[in-house]
């Protein structure tokens, strides 16, 4: 594999659920992930962003396997992770992990935190000695920021904060190279939430971990991701360096979100844009364009012709008909 080739592909994802509305009424199919493209260097943060209800819960399962695709494929190091068997898969699991968002849904509450970092690394034959494992434990505990002795306690004898580190404990026990942290902060205040970013990008620093970070959360972002993906009903409207992204959105609803961000300096330099209405519902999306009908630039040509995600300089990607001058074209 090259030095340029991503990390993680994903590859014209697509992802159905089809929904029953009622007895005797016929399955609808819900696009929740609609032909999707990116990919994420090596050692990277790559958020995924979008209000909620845009894709990026199920793309972040689509990418671990823990949904499977309707069509498309996910490489991860070079692996086709759609072509393993079930041994190979759950052997390769090892390098894939997940942080969720609710840490107390997520953590066996019948377990104490040693008991649950012990089986981690007894499913995947990690420090096989019980001297190895309990050093493992301590070490796994001081890297997030956790004082050893807490680990005979059960979850519900710990704060938010304090449980959202003990799933990264466990998510981070088994060694992986790619983590997808799905709004890993989001149910954390304020103070929490910084201190669980500086764990995780410390995290990057010192082991070189790749992350999909998935968030509503523009400010979050702004602090932790490389790389910004925008998504909307399904669909990647926007993919840029995030320092380019914050600095000068290109598509409509990247400006929209960004204008929402309640930081002086951002707020200072750009105009309040209010998003009309709701998110159209998946199972009945807009012809063309699918953020024409909150978009306030769309025209008639938006209507009819989706627009495709395009190239636009080195590293930006914008799918909308007022950016469709192509990197070759403007060479
Ligand atoms: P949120 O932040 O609310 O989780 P999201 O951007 O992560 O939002 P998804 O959870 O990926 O979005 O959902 C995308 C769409 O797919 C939504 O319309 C959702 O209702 C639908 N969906 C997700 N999972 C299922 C499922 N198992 N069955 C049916 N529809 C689903
Ligand atoms: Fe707006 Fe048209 Fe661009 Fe869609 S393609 S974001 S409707 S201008």
């Amino acid at each position: 594999m090259s030095e340029s080739t991503p990390f993680v592909q994903a590859l014209g994802l697509h992802k159905t659920y089809a929904v029953h509305s009622g007895l005797g009424e016929k399955a609808k199919k819900i696009r929740a992930v609609d032909g999707v493209n990116f990919g994420i260097r090596r050692g990277e943060v790559f958020a995924l962003v979008g209000e909620s209800g845009s894709g990026k819960s199920t793309v972040g399962k689509l990418l671990l396997r823990l949904e499977e695709v309707s069509s498309g494929r996910v490489l991860i190091d070079g692996t086709d992770l759609l072509s393993l068997g079930k041994n190979d898969l759950r052997a390769f699991r090892r390098r894939i992990q997940m942080i969720f968002q609710d840490p107390f849904a997520s953590l066996n509450p019948h377990m104490r935190v040693n008991e649950m970092l012990h089986e981690a690394l007894a499913i995947h034959g990690l420090f096989k000695s019980g001297n190895q494992r309990n050093e493992r434990i301590a070490e796994l505990l001081q890297l997030v920021g956790l004082a050893p002795e807490f680990s005979s306690r059960y979850p519900h004898e710990f704060s938010g904060g304090q449980r959202q580190r003990i799933s990264i404990a466990r998510a981070l026990a088994v060694e992986p190279e790619f983590i997808v942290a799905d709004e890993a902060v989001s149910a954390l205040d304020v103070s929490n939430q910084a201190q669980i970013i500086n764990v995780l990008m410390d995290l990057k620093t010192d082991f070189g971990l790749t992350m999909l970070f998935i968030s509503h959360n523009m400010a979050v972002v702004q602090n932790i991701a490389d790389t910004v993906a925008v998504m909307y009903l399904g669909k990647m409207m926007e993919i840029a360096p995030a320092k380019d992204l914050f600095r000068s959105p290109k598509h409509p609803y990247t400006t929209a979100l960004l204008s929402a961000i309640p930081v002086p300096e951002v707020a200072r330099e750009r105009k309040r844009i209010i998003l009309q209405g709701d998110m159209p519902s998946p199972l009945d999306p807009p012809s063309g364009c699918v953020f024409r009908t909150r978009c306030s630039q769309a025209s008639e040509h938006c209507a009819q012709v989706v627009p495709a995600l395009t190239q636009t300089s080195p590293g930006r990607w914008v799918a909308c008909h007022l950016h469709q001058t192509t990197l070759t074209e403007s060479l």
